[in-house]
């Protein structure tokens, strides 16, 4: 080998080897992104589950025996704040073993390319979100779509698979489950699983936006959206749920529950998630007597 090829072939050695750092995508620009960005500092919201996003934008981690599991990456310019919060709290974003998404919309999946390329995991939505989280493209059912590909693309994802409702992620012996709740987008799934402190279990249900918002030109009434934010709103309602969180940390007062840890564990609330539910048909109400 010549001097040049050892040279090249060392580097080559270097970049393979050396410890593996987020490369972050090119940040997505909206009206809100700034603020959903700022920053969040992590911490553990009940036994085995953690807070890592931003301060607009939920991303949560899931500790087990057997590597973690990452729910939602937020925009492209969250991956960064993402690997950081998973560090301070001295996790390895490189022991990431399963990264599942809520819905394929920019701020919750636009992190994702980058988390995912960094930790090599595979990455589980419904079929529907799978299509979208691939290539990136919101699909013409999408209630947002008339925003435009400018307005909507974000950075699509590698090792997508489709899970069906009721079908299990299971990692070092936790069991996350998948519920699916389109509406606000038609691959739309909410998440669930249990987590222990101080020898007492809790649900914990990671509720999707089923909020009735949509581009101009999108009538909620026309389609099968309205019927399916009432169906999902019901299954949401009907699930066991001690801690609900959802990908907006405003649906779950997160802000506000931090100020009063103090007395006990304030994200502990078994009436949450039909208190979500409700206020998710109330809107749709609103919208669709708008739309009338
Ligand atoms: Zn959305």
């Amino acid at each position: 080998m010549s001097r040049l090829g050892l040279l090249i072939f060392s580097l080559f050695l270097l970049a393979a080897c050396g410890p593996r750092e987020l490369e972050s995508d090119a940040a997505f620009e909206c009206s809100n992104c700034e603020r959903w960005n700022m920053p969040q500092e992590p911490f553990r919201i009940l036994g085995n589950t953690w807070f890592v996003g931003t301060a607009g934008l939920t991303a949560l981690l899931i500790e087990t025996d057997d590597g973690l599991i990452l729910i939602d990456g937020a925009l492209p310019q969250s991956a960064a704040l993402i690997d950081s919060n998973i560090r301070k709290l001295g996790f390895d974003p490189l022991n990431i073993k399963a990264i599942l998404l809520s819905h394929a919309h920019f701020d919750h999946a636009g992190g994702l390319n980058a988390l995912q390329r960094l930790s090599g995991s595979a990455v589980y939505t419904s079929p529907d979100g799978a299509k979208v989280l691939k290539s990136g493209l919101l699909q013409e059912d999408d209630p947002q779509f008339l925003y435009g590909t400018e307005n909507t693309s974000f950075p699509g994802v590698d090792k997508v698979t489709g899970i069906a409702t009721g079908e299990l992620v299971t990692i070092g012996g936790v069991d996350v489950r998948a519920v699916h709740t389109p509406g606000h987008t038609p691959g739309g799934v909410s998440w669930t699983w249990e987590s222990c402190a101080l020898g007492t279990c809790y649900d914990v249900v990671y509720a999707d936006s089923l909020t009735a918002v949509s581009a101009e030109g999108y009538r909620f009434i026309d389609g099968p959206a309205a019927n399916q934010i009432i169906e999902s709103a019901g299954a949401i309602s009907e699930l066991d749920c001690d801690i609900l969180l959802s990908p907006h940390p405003f649906f779950f007062g997160m802000q506000d529950k931090l100020e009063k840890r103090d007395a006990g564990n304030p994200f502990i609330n078994n009436v949450a998630c039909m208190i979500y539910a409700e206020t998710a048909l109330d809107w749709l109400e609103q919208r669709l007597v708008s739309e009338r």
